[in-house]
């Protein structure tokens, strides 16, 4: 586990071992292990969000693999403005991200070897938090957690927009999709969409009455 809990993902192409860091957290030294055992390229530093604990190991991992780190175009203008810059930092116990590489817009794609990457944006939590989807797999950071969402009474968050990004952006994907949250609060670490469609009270209560 991370100092902060955080759950960093590593995704591959199993074909051309090109993959992407989702939310580094700190122990850099085990991913790096782990990237070097495995023969991995990494690619990107993919952000789900601005929140200073989700981008801990940005600055090392850009440095040492020479590699890009991108988050949506919200969350880079949001947490670079300096008085949001105070106040997340105060509320956080950490400063958040300098600016990053490449800034993400909804819809994009970032092709890793044979994965295709869709960015998702999905504000509420932050305004520039996202979904990252590879195929049947949904990363989802801090907008949707295993029978729970994320917070929303830090700087720049809505329960409204959160609620909103949802309905519109989650529950309409298939329901076999594997939902990987930013963190593991849940009764397991990971769950699909039918399945919080049917038991989060994000979902059942404030969505689908
Ligand atoms: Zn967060
Ligand atoms: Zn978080």
């Amino acid at each position: 586990m991370e100092p902060f809990q955080v759950m960093t993902y590593l995704v591959a192409c199993p074909q051309s071992c090109d993959a992407v860091i989702i939310d580094p957290a700190g122990d850099e030294d085990k991913l790096l292990a782990l990237i070097e055992t495995r023969n991995l390229r990494v690619k990107y530093i993919l952000n789900t969000h601005g929140h200073a604990d989700h981008v801990l190991g940005n600055p090392t991992l850009k440095n040492l693999l020479k590699i890009p780190v991108c988050m949506h175009e919200a969350d880079d203008k949001f947490f670079n403005d300096p008085s949001v810059r105070e106040t997340s930092s105060h509320e956080l116990g950490l400063p958040p991200p300098d600016p990053v590489d490449i800034k993400l817009k909804d819809g994009d794609v970032l092709e890793v070897g044979t994965l295709n990457i869709e960015v998702i944006h999905t504000p509420g939590h932050t305004p520039g938090s996202v979904c990252y989807r590879v195929g049947e797999n949904l990363f989802t950071g801090d907008t949707l957690f295993v029978g729970a969402a994320g917070r929303t009474d830090l700087t720049g968050g809505s329960l409204n927009t959160l609620i909103q990004s949802i309905e519109k952006k989650l529950i309409v994907l298939p329901k076999r999709t594997i939902v990987w949250p930013g963190h593991d609060y849940g009764e397991s670490p990971t769950s699909t969409i039918g399945k919080e469609m049917e038991e989060n009270p994000y979902i059942t209560d404030f969505i689908l009455e």
